[in-house]
C-alpha cells in the first residue's frame, strides 16, 4: 500500500477579461472547482494505477466533496480529517483570455493536519510499504522519522521545492524524486551532485526529454514517449503515483519508470488535472 501524506486543494478557476489590476473589481465570465493538490493527484495517480493508496490529510467542514471526489477515484479517504474551524486548502485561479493565470494560495487545512491523524494511518502500515510526502503540509520529517521504525519505503517529491524542506528529509529518503529545476536548486543548495546525496533512487523528470533514474552510482535514462503536449499540468504528479503503485506491486524500477512515462505523456495530451489522470487499462493499451 502507499500512505500518502498530501495536500487537498480545492482549485477555483475564475475565467476573466483580463488578470485584475490593483484596486479594480472585475466580473468572471465563468468558474469551475477541481479537485487539486500535488498530495491528491499523487493519490488519484497511485489509486488509477492499481495500488491501495491510502491519503493522510485535511479538509475544512467545506471539503466533503473533495473527499468524495478522492473516493469515487478509488483512493482510501478513511485518513483523512474534517477540521470544523479551518477551510480546506485553496488555489484561486484567475484565467485570462490568453490562458495566462494568477494564482493565490491558501494552505488551510494541509497545514492543519493532526498528529493523531498520521499516526492513526501509519498504525495500519505494515514493513515495505510506502510513505508518500510531497511539500505542501508540515511535518515531513517527524513522518519520515515515524515510517523508518516501522520499516517503510520512504518517497519524497521536492515540490513546491524549498532547500530547507529537502534537507530536512534527505537523510531518511529511499526515493527522491525532482525536476529539472528542482534539481539544479537542490544541487545549488545542497553544493552535491543528485548522485551524492546519498539517497538510494533518485529520478529526475526532464519534462518532454523524459526521465533519469540514479541508483548505485549508475544513471540511465529514459526518452519520453512521443506526444503533442497540450496541457502539462499534473504530469509530474501522474508520473510519480504511478512510478511508486508500479514498483508496490513488485516491477523492477526500469518498468516501473517506462510504466510512469507512458502515463505521463498520456496525460499531457489532455485537459485537466485529478479528474482525467489516466489508469491502468488505459496506459498499458495505449499505443505512442
Ligand atoms: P513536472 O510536471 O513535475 O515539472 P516534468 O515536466 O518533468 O514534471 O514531466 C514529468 C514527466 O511527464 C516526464 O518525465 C515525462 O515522462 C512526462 N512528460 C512531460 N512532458 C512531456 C511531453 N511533452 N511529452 C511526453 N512526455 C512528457
Amino acid at each position: 500500500a502507499i500512505y500518502n501524506l498530501g495536500s487537498i486543494n480545492a482549485d477555483l478557476f475564475y475565467h476573466v477579461p483580463h488578470l485584475p489590476q490593483a484596486g479594480e473589481t472585475l466580473a468572471a465570465s465563468s468558474f469551475t472547482r477541481g479537485l487539486g493538490g500535488k498530495g491528491a493527484n499523487m493519490s488519484v495517480a497511485a489509486a488509477r494505477a492499481g495500488a491501495h493508496a491510502v491519503h493522510i490529510g485535511a479538509v475544512g467542514h467545506d471539503g466533503l466533496w473533495a473527499q468524495e471526489r478522492l473516493m469515487e477515484f478509488g483512493v482510501d479517504t478513511r485518513h483523512i480529517a474534517g477540521l470544523p474551524d479551518t477551510p480546506i486548502g485553496q488555489a484561486i485561479i484567475t484565467v485570462d483570455q490568453a490562458g495566462e493565470n494568477s494564482i493565490v494560495l491558501l494552505r488551510g487545512a494541509n497545514h492543519a493536519i493532526p498528529q493523531t491523524t498520521l499516526a492513526g494511518a501509519l498504525a495500519e502500515a505494515s514493513p515495505g510499504d510506502t510513505l508518500l510526502m510531497q511539500n505542501e503540509t508540515l511535518n515531513q520529517r517527524k513522518a519520515a522519522k515515524m515510517a523508518r521504525d516501522l520499516d517503510l519505503y520512504i518517497a519524497y517529491a521536492a515540490a513546491p521545492f524549498e532547500a530547507a524542506a529537502v534537507t530536512e528529509v534527505l537523510p531518511f529518503l529511499d526515493f527522491l524524486i525532482l525536476n529539472e529545476v528542482e534539481a539544479t536548486q537542490l544541487e545549488e543548495a545542497t553544493g552535491q551532485t543528485p548522485e551524492q546525496l546519498g539517497v538510494p533512487d533518485v529520478i529526475i523528470t526532464l519534462g518532454g526529454k523524459g526521465a533519469r533514474w540514479l541508483h548505485k552510482g549508475k544513471r540511465q535514462d529514459f526518452p519520453a514517449f512521443p506526444v503533442t503536449a497540450l496541457d502539462t499540468t499534473g504530469a509530474g504528479d501522474t508520473f510519480t503515483g504511478y512510478v511508486l503503485a508500479a514498483r508496490d506491486r513488485g516491477l523492477p524500477m526500469p518498468q516501473a519508470i517506462t510504466l510512469a512515462m507512458r502515463a505521463a505523456a498520456l496525460m499531457v495530451t489532455r485537459h485537466g488535472t485529478a479528474d482525467v489522470i489516466p489508469d491502468l487499462k488505459e496506459v498499458t493499451e495505449a499505443r505512442f
